[in-house]
């Protein structure tokens, strides 16, 4: 069959490279002139060095995304450290890691910040909570996270220690907004990967810019398998005859045919593109419901090493956003005799994505001053503010089973992207999983007998 993948974010890549690898004839198009949608590399001149767009994290029970990875051959960049560290204003560290030892420590509340009566308070308190997510209550979707630690007694400090940044990390928006349902959802899933795999749950980073990482690779992959890549192709419709799907219209005019479509736009750009995909009405009340969330990440080149203790830390006590800081030195094995590169990751940044770079540079050096005393006196050689408006999304109370399957009303029509139905949030995870079910779908499509 001929495939056209609409959008060539990872979603989109994934889609194309598993199409290809299933001997189907793949064209990628792309709005922009690159490929890598919001996970990418982005040159800076002043420095000479190729940042990212933001600091990407890896889950071990990120299974799609690690088959993407096999695919394309990058498998072997992504390290697991098995821990990081949580650092309190002034320099005092503690090392974080969900199993082992401080796990168990954790689980009965002996948090950093969290003292006397509090520690029995949160063990009891993080006890009903998995119990509630494991269990879910019917309600758990009609109120937001920061209701649900009200209602289990969850105190303050550990919320202020472990779980507002629990909740940020996973859903990528405060617990005042985001459904309690999410987190919820994804400690489930999380268990059940780490039971099926037998591996602890930890995080890990790339040790490759995004670029090396999720593109190159798969360009490599697209040449040899003679996938067409267009760039600057921004469609405008899929189009549909008869209930099948027969391409798309690109905005400029053009039709390029297709015997099956995987549209892989992200959820703010898919209206208007399935007017006549029948039940469309509800797809794009996904768009309304799951409102963009912005992340705003510095790349800050410094003329010293601050004294970070990990590969990355996250900042006690950020007062409701998560703070956390990234040692690209420690992660990429970078040369340190021009500069030394900190990257800075703010996720809710709804107060900070309206400042000017410069303000924003301040406000994350006196951060940085705030728990690394080396960071006060140092020089900011650079500063690379990226700010994304629209990172992640929001799922608020009343959002569970918005999110549309992969599979539409028409034949050889599948959607992807994070926002469709996954076991997972706006993750890089969602994006991947999100292709292997549309690629399943176009696949069966080809079994049933297309093209005519
Ligand atoms: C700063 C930042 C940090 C993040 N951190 C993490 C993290 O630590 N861990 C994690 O798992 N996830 C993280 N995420 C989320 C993750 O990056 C996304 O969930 C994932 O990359 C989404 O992939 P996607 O393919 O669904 O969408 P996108 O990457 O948005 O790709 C969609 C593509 O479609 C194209 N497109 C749109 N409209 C059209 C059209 N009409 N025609 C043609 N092409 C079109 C776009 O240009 C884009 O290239 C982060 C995101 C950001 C921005």
């Amino acid at each position: 069959m001929h495939c056209v993948v609409v959008g060539g974010g990872l979603a989109g890549l994934a889609s194309a490279v598993w199409l290809a690898e299933a001997g189907h004839q793949v064209t990628i198009l792309e709005r922009r002139g690159s490929l890598g949608g919001r996970t990418i590399a982005m040159p800076v001149a002043a420095v000479d060095d190729v940042p990212d767009n933001g600091q990407h994290v890896f889950a071990s029970g990120y299974q799609h995304l690690m088959r993407y990875l096999e695919s394309v051959g990058t498998r072997e960049q992504v390290c697991f450290p098995g821990h990081m560290t949580v650092r309190m204003p002034g320099g005092a560290t503690r090392r974080s890691a969900f199993g082992g030892l401080t796990g168990v420590r954790a689980a009965l509340g002996d948090l950093p910040g969290v003292h006397g009566l509090d520690r029995f308070r949160t063990a009891r308190a993080q006890a009903t909570l998995i119990r509630q997510a494991l269990r879910q209550p019917a309600w758990l979707d009609d109120i937001t996270a920061d209701e649900w630690f009200r209602r289990i007694g969850m105190p303050q400090s550990a919320r202020d220690a472990l779980w507002d940044g629990i909740v940020i990390g996973l859903t990528g928006d405060k617990p005042e907004i985001s459904s309690a349902k999410v987190p919820a959802d994804l400690l489930v899933t999380g268990v059940r990967r780490a039971r099926e795999t037998r591996t602890p749950i930890s995080i890990g980073y790339p040790t490759v810019d995004l670029d090396t990482l999720f593109i190159e690779g798969a360009e490599k992959m697209f040449a040899d398998n003679g996938v067409q890549v267009r760039h600057r192709a921004v469609v405008s419709s899929v189009d549909v005859t008869e209930g099948r799907v027969v391409g798309v219209t690109l905005a400029d005019g053009e039709r390029v045919a297709a015997d099956a479509v995987v549209c892989a736009v992200p959820v703010w750009s898919v209206q208007g593109l399935l007017d006549q995909v029948p039940g469309h009405e509800q797809i794009y009340a996904a768009v309304e419901a799951l409102t963009p969330v912005p992340i705003v990440s510095v790349n800050l080149y410094l003329d010293r090493d601050i004294g970070m203790a990990d590969w990355g830390e996250i900042l006690y006590g950020g007062e409701g956003v998560l703070e956390q800081v990234w040692d690209r030195q420690r992660m990429h094995g970078r040369d340190a005799s021009r500069h030394h590169l900190y990257s800075t990751t703010v996720s809710a940044a709804y107060e900070l994505t309206h400042k000017s770079n410069v303000e924003i540079t301040d406000i994350q050096m006196a951060m940085l001053g705030k728990y690394f005393p080396a960071a006060r006196d140092a020089e900011v050689i650079h500063s690379h503010v990226v700010r994304m408006p629209k990172s992640t999304f929001a799922q608020r109370p009343g959002t569970a089973g918005i999110r549309p399957d992969q599979r539409t009303a028409v034949r050889g029509l599948a959607l992807a992207g994070d926002w469709t139905r996954t076991d997972w949030t706006t993750t890089m995870e969602g994006a991947c999983q999100s292709a292997a079910r549309a690629v399943e779908v176009v696949l069966e499509h080809a079994r049933a007998g297309a093209p005519d």
